[in-house]
């Protein structure tokens, strides 16, 4: 037996800082975290802040917290390629100081004009290679031109990679030219420096999105003129809208942190997108522990995906009726807490204080009714304000029979002990007494306390209501009575 251990599994997700963290980016950094997870590797975080521009400090704190809120947490990172500007430089004076890489002095114009003339000639415009060193013969560098650093492009053969996702790609050397590696004014361009990251950080596995797929002939030309070990790629096709578009914020929402303030559950988003665009066999519906157990970077999906917003909801409702009634009570109390207060100071009433301890045991009632986290507070919220009362619905249903078996159990109700079996007694009872149907006496009564016509178990919905609370709002059906 060998006692020479496999190399570990290594794998980045590197996002750009110049937006929110979208959920496409997000599938593919879960993709990347889960591979690095199933092989004990190691994921890294790199933010590739190199576009000044448009980077800004609030998309980092955007792909942070949303990494964070999601749990993808990186083994390694984050890393900022802005940190990073001196070693890109050492590397490129080591490129230029044995021709690997050259200074081009070429201007614009000058381009613009080569590019033209190939055109005319019928050929596809590509940049030339006019101060290749080998070109030059002692042609002096024009002085008053800032030069670019061009990689310089092997001119014959092939390179190919077996995609982890798209599978054997090859492109012929003669379709690249000297891809521009710094800028004029001396700073590394893009490509150049995602190789030089992922050599250092001696990345194994690069999964990306498939926008990328034309990068990555250049950047392994680079990588094995650094004679560094190629990583295996994997790219992903696209997430795309319900209508095969390409996803953008008119199909809804598109920011993971959105998802968040809809009430969406971190486990289930990941569920969700682990499930977009990679299938173990039938599941739906499975844990964090069980996508990382599977995920082995088989059966990943050859074509882009679409976002159903219908299913995401319904993976957010299966989880969210698994979670237990506690763990969702603090989830929702400071949503909870938000609408009392907005309640408070619309109407000038005093919320009740602390939502109380029967908010576990409220959540327990409304969790098979509410898809989302916002949805779940909408309906706890139900007993901490006045009823919205819906004056058609209650002149419907509040008979003359239902008045009088609403009165009766105010009655009853008032002397009872307060527990659901108790409630559920003086229900029966006044069902017996007045010989109402259940409906007939329910939806009053849910009507006055609740403010709805439909909802859980009335005993079990009452009991969670503080007694004096349901005795005053049934004699508003008094009230009614007297008008
Ligand atoms: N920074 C690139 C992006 O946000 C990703 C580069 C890569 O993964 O190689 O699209």
């Amino acid at each position: 037996m060998s006692n020479v251990r496999p190399p570990v599994v290594r794998t980045r997700f590197a996002p750009s800082p110049t937006g929110f963290l979208h959920i496409g980016g997000v599938r593919t950094a879960l993709y990347a975290w889960a591979y690095a997870r199933h092989f004990d590797g190691v994921f890294i975080l790199r933010i590739e802040d190199t576009d000044i521009g448009r980077s800004t400090p609030e998309a980092v704190a955007a792909i942070i917290d949303g990494m964070s809120w999601l749990g993808l947490t990186p083994d390694e990172g984050p890393y900022f390629q802005m940190q990073r500007m001196d070693r890109y430089q050492e590397v490129l004076s080591l490129m230029l100081a044995d021709g690997r890489a050259y200074h081009c002095y070429s201007t614009p114009a000058e381009l613009d004009e080569m590019r033209e003339a190939q055109r005319a000639r019928g050929e596809k415009p590509r940049y030339d290679g006019r101060w290749r060193p080998e070109n030059v013969k002692g042609r002096a560098a024009p002085a008053d031109v800032k030069p670019v650093v061009r990689f310089r492009n092997p001119d014959h053969g092939i390179v190919q990679w077996n995609d982890l996702v798209k599978g054997p790609i090859a492109i012929a050397n003669a379709e690249l030219d000297d891809l521009i590696i710094a800028r004029s004014d001396g700073t590394p361009t893009y490509n150049f420096c995602v190789v030089v990251d992922d050599w250092e950080m001696a990345i194994t596995h690069v999964v990306r999105g498939d926008d990328h797929v034309n990068n990555t002939p250049r950047q392994i030309n680079i990588l094995q003129a650094l004679g560094a070990e190629l990583p295996i790629y994997g790219h992903l096709p696209m997430i795309h809208g319900p209508d095969g578009q390409k996803l953008s914020k008119r199909h809804g929402a598109v920011s993971v942190l959105q998802y968040e303030e809809l009430g969406y559950l971190p486990d289930a988003v990941i569920n969700y997108l682990a499930r977009l665009g990679w299938s173990h066999g039938d599941d739906e519906i499975f844990s964090r522990d069980q996508l990382v157990a599977w995920f082995d970077g088989q059966h990943l999906s050859h074509s882009p995906s679409q976002l159903d917003f219908d299913k995401f909801r319904w993976v957010n409702h299966q989880y969210l009726k698994a979670t237990d009634d506690q763990a969702l009570s603090e989830a929702i109390r400071p949503r909870l807490q938000k609408r009392l207060a907005v309640a408070a100071a619309d109407a000038g009433f005093s919320p009740a204080p602390a939502c109380g301890d029967r908010l576990a045991a409220i959540c327990g009632l409304w969790k098979d009714r509410a898809a989302t986290l916002e949805e779940l507070s909408d309906l706890a919220a139900i007993f901490f304000l006045p009823p919205s009362h819906a004056p058609d619905a209650l002149a419907r249903h509040l008979t003359e029979p239902a008045r009088a078996g609403v009165t009766l159990l105010a009655d009853r109700l008032a002397g009872c002990e307060w527990s659901r079996e108790a409630i559920a007694g003086c229900i029966k009872g006044v069902l017996a007494e007045t010989k109402l149907k259940m409906p007939h006496l329910a939806v009053p009564v849910r009507l006055l306390v609740f403010g709805l016509e439909q909802t859980p178990s009335l005993d079990a919905m009452l009991c969670q209501m503080p007694r004096e609370t349901v005795l005053t709002r049934l004699a508003q059906n008094r009230l009614a009575q007297n008008r």
